[in-house]
């Protein structure tokens, strides 16, 4: 479906411009919602193969040792998260065995996540701790929250709770990769929300012990 709708778009503007006279803004309006379309739909079939590549271990993922408090606070700069809206708690060092693009994706979805399906005003918490156990990413945000029944379903490839709020600018990929990302390190998402307050998307690898 998510492929098929952008192709079936494309091909009816193509069949509407071919059957009538366009003006040139109409035709413009129509290169236009073509380009876009296409665009979504690259977008869409290189995330898909990007996830194909890391389920099948084609794509050699090379774990290293890394300070993950330093690299969330440097994403965070080089992502310029504003201040304001993002906050942001770490350790001054958390070391961990992992791969830095991949938990750069991760971060990333997870608080554009937070920002797009929050009030403009909503802030988002972005907090790394350690336990003897465990060691926790979590991103807090204060948006819609997500329904009990929804919360196993959002993990699934192109699931949307709600397609007329996310369909234009969301695939229904990014937590399905965010979970594939957090399995690949050995560890597990969870979820936390109440709808109309806010959710919790957290990361748990394993301590050091
Ligand atoms: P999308 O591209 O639609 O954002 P995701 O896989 O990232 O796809 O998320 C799946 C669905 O989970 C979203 O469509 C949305 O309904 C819900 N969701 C994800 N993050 C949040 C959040 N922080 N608050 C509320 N709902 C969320």
């Amino acid at each position: 479906h998510e492929l098929r709708t952008p192709i079936s778009i494309i091909k009816g503007a193509c069949e509407y411009a071919m059957k009538y006279e366009e003006t040139p803004e109409e035709r413009a309006e129509t290169i236009g919602m073509i380009h876009r379309q296409a665009d979504k739909m690259a977008g869409l079939v290189s995330q898909l193969l990007s996830m194909t590549r890391m389920e099948q271990g084609v794509e050699n993922i090379k774990m290293e040792s890394l300070d993950l408090g330093k690299f969330v606070r440097e994403f965070a700069v080089q992502q310029h998260w504003s201040e304001n809206q993002i906050q942001i708690r770490t350790p001054d060092i958390c070391m961990i065995e992992g791969n830095a693009e991949l938990l750069g994706r991760l971060l990333q979805n997870l608080v554009e996540n937070a920002i797009k399906y929050s009030p403009k005003q909503g802030k988002v918490q972005v907090c790394l701790e350690e336990t003897k156990e465990e060691i926790r990413l979590s991103v807090r945000d204060q948006g819609i929250g997500i329904a009990k029944e929804d919360r196993e379903k959002i993990w699934k490839r192109f699931y949307q709770v709600d397609t007329s709020r996310s369909s234009d600018e969301g695939t229904g990929l990014g937590l399905a990769m965010v979970k594939q990302i957090a399995e690949l390190h050995g560890g597990k998402m969870s979820v936390e929300s109440t709808p109309g307050e806010g959710s919790v998307f957290t990361l748990h690898l394993p301590g050091k012990k």
